[in-house]
């Protein structure tokens, strides 16, 4: 039975996904060995159960694939949690390899740069034939045409979504924190100096003793609003600028779906685990019976799964606003989604070939809510709320918990401090990449 809801509290957090629960472990971690508190000194206050939202749902990919160098100084602290305790977060460090075609080279080649930098343990291959050299070497039946470039991250890989959430669950509640279900915070009591005084819910109201951490995943545009915060923003970019009334949230739909075969059809030459492979190219995507999908730009990922082949393709925008409850079957996938994925994986290994009657019709993929830049806002909103809006980036985003842990306790992180929230008023923005994916 869920604990019942307190009526004051220390540290108040709201959600219980990848990056509430890993906020409250933390936290609770700190508190006891600074001799400040402990896990009892926190509550999570989650509307459905742990895991119900973005979290839960993800394909669990792992990588330090980032143009921007913030992000990927951020995302090698995030490996090095995930390798803390592989077995408590079901993390499979299988590695992760990025294959391009020749206009994603300068990305790629200044993403392995920097890893080499920060000693991220990678490998780059350039040039069509040294590239499908080295496919073939891990998997003798790769074919994929038009990929001149491949940076191999040895680090990074996949964890299980719902098993990964549980064990993060189980080490908060270890340390203490109470995780109250089936409560939905519904407003924010202000005070004078707006901070905030009392977190609202629709079971009564939690008095704040010092803090609260919201981490809401696609409920972001929402709990922005109960905070009271501007739906529209202008941004400034780095050439001065400065663009008007821009949204601060959108939604994509991210088209993920599976195929059931046998798991051990996909393993590396060795038997070994395959990497998770991210594979864009120009190359014309035919079907199987050589119809014509594309002949445009297009790129997929997968990974092998304990139950068959599991990965996506580009996500959808979404127009206008969309009913994120119940998450995440408001999602829609483009029909067309199953046969391109399906050709896709024929088109870079010719064991997939025939495979789209495998193809496992089910609900896959997942609204996600994008800040006005596609990257995350980790910021103190109000004085006293610390919020961890993560643009869709975040389960592989494990460690940011860790930090926000220690910006609670008044510390500084350097590894958060690039998401401020006033980026967008002096123009301190993220450089972008080549690649169509609005999460590269
Ligand atoms: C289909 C899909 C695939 C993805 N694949 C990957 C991937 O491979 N790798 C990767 O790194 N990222 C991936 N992502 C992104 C990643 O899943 C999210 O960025 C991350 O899980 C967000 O974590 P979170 O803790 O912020 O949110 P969530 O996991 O969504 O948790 C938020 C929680 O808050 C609760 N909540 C919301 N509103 C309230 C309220 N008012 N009161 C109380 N509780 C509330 C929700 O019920 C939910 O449990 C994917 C996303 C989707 C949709």
């Amino acid at each position: 039975m869920a604990p019942p809801l307190p009526s004051s509290m220390r540290y108040v957090i709201v959600g219980a996904g990848i990056h509430g629960l890993s906020t409250a472990f933390h936290l609770a971690r700190e508190l006891r060995s600074r001799g400040l508190g402990s896990g009892e000194d926190v509550v999570v206050l989650e509307k459905t159960e742990a895991g119900a939202g973005a979290s839960g749902i993800a394909c669990g990919v792992v990588r330090n694939n980032y143009f921007q160098p913030a992000m990927s100084e951020l995302m090698q602290a995030c490996v090095e949690v995930w390798e803390s305790d592989p077995a408590a977060y079901h993390y499979n460090g299988v590695g992760y390899m990025a294959l391009g075609p020749e206009v994603q080279e300068p990305d790629l080649v200044e993403t392995y740069e920097r890893q080499e930098r920060i000693g991220y343990r990678s490998t780059l291959i350039t040039g069509e034939r040294e590239v499908r050299r080295h496919m073939r070497e891990l998997f003798p039946d790769w074919r994929a045409n038009g990929v001149t470039i491949c940076l191999h991250e040895h680090q990074g890989g996949f964890a299980f979504n719902k098993d990964s959430v549980r064990g993060l669950l189980g080490k908060a509640e270890a340390e203490g924190v109470r995780v109250v279900t089936g409560v939905t915070v519904t407003g924010f009591e202000l005070g004078s100096d707006d901070s905030v005084k009392a977190v609202e819910t629709d079971r009564g109201r939690v008095a704040i003793g010092d803090q609260v951490v919201v981490a809401p995943g696609p409920w972001a545009k929402h709990l922005w609003a109960l905070l009271g915060l501007p739906a529209r923003i202008d941004v400034r970019t780095p050439s001065g600028e400065v663009v008007r009334d821009r949204p601060m949230w959108t939604y994509w739909n991210l088209q993920e779906g599976e195929i059931t075969v046998d798991p051990a059809m996909f393993v590396t030459a060795d038997g070994s685990a395959p990497p998770v492979i991210h594979l864009d190219t120009d190359a014309p995507l035919l079907a199987d019976d050589g119809t014509l999908v594309t002949d445009e730009l297009w790129g997929i990922y997968f990974k092998r799964d304990r139950h068959g082949v599991q990965g996506g393709a580009s996500p959808l925008v979404v127009e206008d606003d969309v009913a994120i409850d119940p998450y995440p079957s408001t999602s829609d996938v483009d029909p067309a989604f199953p046969d391109m994925w399906c050709a896709a994986l024929s088109h870079a290994m010719s064991r997939f070939e025939g495979c789209r009657p495998h193809y496992r019709t089910a609900r896959s993929g997942g609204v996600g809510a994008f800040t006005v830049d596609n990257f995350p806002v980790f910021d103190y909103m109000r004085p006293n709320v610390y919020t961890v809006l993560d643009s869709n980036h975040g389960y592989k985003m494990i460690g940011v918990g860790r930090e926000v842990a220690k910006v609670v306790l008044g510390e500084h992180s350097s590894l958060l401090y690039p998401f401020r929230f006033e980026r967008f008023a002096s123009g301190d923005l993220h450089p972008v990449s080549h690649s169509p994916y609005p999460w590269s």
